[in-house]
């Protein structure tokens, strides 16, 4: 089954479409992504291409050897992070137009997590060396 997920930015000038094998979304709890997106990031995690109707305002910032950001150049809506091949893409739940399907399923970096929160969804909960070796494994 594919589904199919448009999103934009908060401005509107960042249109995207993606199709998706799964309505699951992780969050990530890394001082990187707290940083970067001003909360947490959650996001989907697709392994086609996201399609941007124009990508003129669409910025990507190198935030590592292999990753990097997608955001507005207009508004700074975070849009996604991608592998730098963009082999795998994931898309923030939060620009998606219609969220109302999404599942939460997964916690990474559940060692660099904050202790004043916490979420009560039962998830599954990764450490930052164990999605690494689930990536390097595949
Ligand atoms: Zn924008
Ligand atoms: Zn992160």
């Amino acid at each position: 089954m594919k589904y199919k997920k448009t999103g934009s930015c908060l401005c509107g000038k960042c249109k995207f479409s993606f199709d998706t094998e799964n309505l699951e979304i992780g969050a990530c709890h890394c001082s990187m992504c707290r940083k970067w997106t001003g909360g947490l990031s959650m996001a989907m995690h697709i392994n086609s291409p996201v399609i941007f109707e124009d990508e003129s305002f669409v910025k990507w910032y190198s935030s590592s050897e292999w990753g990097m950001r997608g955001f507005c150049s207009e508004c700074g809506s975070n849009l996604a992070w991608s592998m730098k091949d963009k082999s795998m893409m994931c898309p923030s739940v939060w620009s998606l137009d219609d969220d109302s399907d999404i599942q939460f399923s997964t916690e990474v970096f559940i060692d660099e997590k904050p202790k004043y929160y916490s979420f009560a969804n039962d998830t599954k909960k990764m450490t930052g060396a164990e999605v690494f070796a689930e990536f390097s494994g595949e």
